[in-house]
């Protein structure tokens, strides 16, 4: 499995997360799910923040109404569904934001749905956004640093990390090596 994150999702889940630093972000991963041969992919097309959702430091809870709406309204969108969730962890004080569900996130995970924990902390240096050996995909943009991690469960197995796709993080702030004047 793999979670492919497009342009738009990606700054989705950027913007959230930064628009309420040091309190959680929620919302709803919306895209399609794609099977080539074994291989099954989520595709996050659009990652939508929850206004209703209530923040917290250290949690944030869904208005399983809103959710319910959201999904109605979805029905009459060919192509598009929620296919999972997204919310962020984020720094408080000296302590950075973890990268793994809570026991409670893991709770919330149902199965053949997409996850993605977005752990925002405070910029100590620029890094370029790249790939990492455990799936997650992270890098500095402005006064933050981002680790964008996905989890989804099969079969009823426990949720594990699967790998993000995302090329447009990789290509965004690249520069070209010569200026051309
Ligand atoms: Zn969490």
């Amino acid at each position: 499995m793999t979670a492919y994150i497009s342009q738009n999702a990606f700054w989705g889940l950027l913007l959230s997360a930064v628009e309420v630093y040091k309190r959680e972000c929620f919302g709803l991963l919306i895209g399609y799910r794609d099977r080539k041969g074994p291989e099954e992919m989520f595709i996050v097309e659009h990652a939508i923040p929850f206004q209703t959702a209530a923040r917290r430091r250290r949690t944030v809870a869904s208005n399983p109404r809103a959710h319910k709406r959201i999904e109605k309204f979805l029905q009459s969108i060919p192509h598009l569904s929620v296919i999972g969730d997204f919310h962020s962890h984020t720094m408080w004080g000296y302590s950075r934001a973890a990268s793994h569900p809570s026991d409670t996130d893991r709770e919330s995970m149902l199965t053949d749905n997409v996850y993605v924990i977005v752990s925002i902390n405070d910029r100590l240096r620029v890094v370029p956004w790249k790939y990492n050996d455990d799936g997650s995909l992270s890098g500095t943009t402005d006064d933050h640093h981002f680790r964008l991690t996905a989890y989804a469960s099969q079969a009823d197995a426990p949720a594990r990390r699967v790998p993000i796709l995302c090329p447009y993080a990789l290509g965004f702030d690249a520069r070209p090596l010569h200026a051309v004047r």
